[in-house]
């Protein structure tokens, strides 16, 4: 096909108005062949001896992995994607008749679909490990590449944080709960679990704050491990900025800090604690870049994982659901500069040029550097992972190194996976769901 857009032609959850476009490259670079499993190797040795990356080139190389695993299948195997996912793989997924949504939405459907029993998500690990903790036992989940993680998550790995969290629970005892951001490991929302806390996504988390703070009056909450999701959220609720409390950053927390070393008339006075992460992708926006596309008249939305400043300066904010909903929904002529992911702005712009509405990305100011495509280690999902995964289920040599259990840990850098002993990780298990079903009571409740 030389042009116009390829048609989707197998059945979908929630259309998306995503589509490929033949003419146009996958907007992610190849990962070099060392950072394949060895399992994957074959399939990554033939997608790079492709001539291009073109979708009119990768589609039949796809069909022939991908579309046997669905005749083999059938309504058994149930294909998750996260809107952020790099490149075409959310396109990819979603034409192969998965399900591409907000992270929200992807825990709805993990525990909601009764029919399929091998769930596999294109998506980073901490989405994959919510389906895990929500799935039933007799069904599967799989990520295409373990190693797509989210670097905020890596910053507030159990081991730094539950020390500390100790430390706290020691001192205030149960007038302190936790909120934990979906981009949290399952051990994290366990530990909210286990204090009666709960987690939240981006676009529920001053609904759950909220509840959490009606139900135990004076309670301090521990916000896990966004500081401006946090710090945002607070805002909305009217929280005042001397009743937040940020621990140190995340990246320079020595290993033997303790709670002692904070400002104690601070700590007593805090109503929410904020854990010192950050994501990198979000924290490239500033208020200039925001006062620069408003003086020219664009609309400015961002997502809360902004700065505080950003969110103020900006004409709205909210979840990826948010945003994507704000440029389906504009009138033809509408000028949006977005704030988030890059791979979601570029298919937010191509999915709204074909309406007459023109979206940028809120850092791509003419004279200033480029911003990057966006969030690299959720671009780990490639066309090879996805036909390799459902190749080898299929042949039923799926590595179980792509499996994916409740408590599992995975470094993103080195590949190295740490997997709980069984008792273990029933337990850590049972105080996830607890705080994922919590947030979707309240959630609901709420709607
Ligand atoms: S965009 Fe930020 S929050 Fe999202 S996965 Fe990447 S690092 Fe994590």
């Amino acid at each position: 096909m030389a042009s116009g857009y390829v048609k989707l032609t197998t059945p979908r959850s929630m259309p998306s108005a995503l589509s490929l476009q033949p003419d146009v490259p996958l907007c992610q670079s190849d990962l070099p062949l060392d950072r394949y499993d060895e399992a994957f190797r074959p399939y990554a040795e033939s997608y790079l001896a492709l001539p291009d990356r073109k979708a009119e080139t990768i589609l039949p190389w796809l069909d022939a992995y991908v579309l046997p695993a669905i005749d083999h299948f059938g309504n058994d195997l149930l294909l998750l994607a996260h809107f952020y996912m790099g490149g075409e793989i959310v396109k990819l997924v979603e034409r192969y008749g998965g399900l591409v949504a907000d992270s929200y939405a992807l825990a709805l459907e993990a525990r909601q679909r009764s029919g399929a029993s091998i769930i596999v998500e294109s998506a980073v690990h901490f989405m994959a490990e919510t389906a895990a903790i929500l799935a039933r036992e007799d069904q599967t989940v799989w990520i295409t590449n373990p190693r797509a993680g989210c670097t905020m998550e890596m910053m507030a790995q159990a081991p730094r944080v539950l020390p500390i969290a100790a430390q706290l629970r020691a001192r205030f005892g149960a007038d302190i709960t936790a909120l934990s951001y979906m981009n949290t490991s399952g051990q994290l929302k366990a530990l909210a679990g286990a204090w009666g806390g709960a987690v939240c996504t981006s676009s529920n988390a001053h609904l759950i704050m909220a509840q959490l703070m009606r139900e135990r009056p004076g309670a301090k909450v521990l916000f896990l491990p966004d500081e401006h999701l946090g710090r945002n959220t607070a805002a909305r609720l009217g929280i005042q900025p001397d009743e937040v409390l940020r621990l140190p950053d995340a990246t320079s927390l020595p290993a033997d800090w303790t709670i002692d070393e904070l400002d104690s008339a601070s700590l007593e006075r805090a109503k929410v604690l904020l854990w010192g992460g950050w994501c990198g992708v979000h924290t490239v926006f500033n208020v200039d870049q925001v006062r620069w596309w408003r003086e020219r008249g664009w609309r400015v939305h961002v997502h809360p994982e902004c700065p505080l400043k950003v969110v103020q300066a900006a004409d709205g904010s909210g979840s990826t659901n948010y945003l994507w909903s704000l440029v389906e929904d504009a009138p033809a002529g509408s000028r949006l500069a977005i704030a988030t992911e890059g791979h979601f702005v570029r298919n937010a712009r191509e999915a709204a040029q074909r309406r007459g509405v023109e979206v940028v990305h809120l850092a791509d100011i003419p004279g200033t550097p480029a911003p990057g495509c966006g969030c690299a280690t959720m671009s780990r999902n490639d066309p090879p992972h996805l036909a390799g995964m459902l190749d080898l289920l299929r042949k039923g040599e799926a590595p179980e190194y792509h499996r994916v259990l409740p408590g599992d840990s995975i470094d993103t850098s080195t590949g190295t996976l740490h997997r709980m002993p069984e008792t273990d990780r029933q337990a850590c298990a049972a105080d996830a769901r607890l705080a994922l079903e919590r947030m979707i009571e309240i959630t609901e409740a709420a709607s």
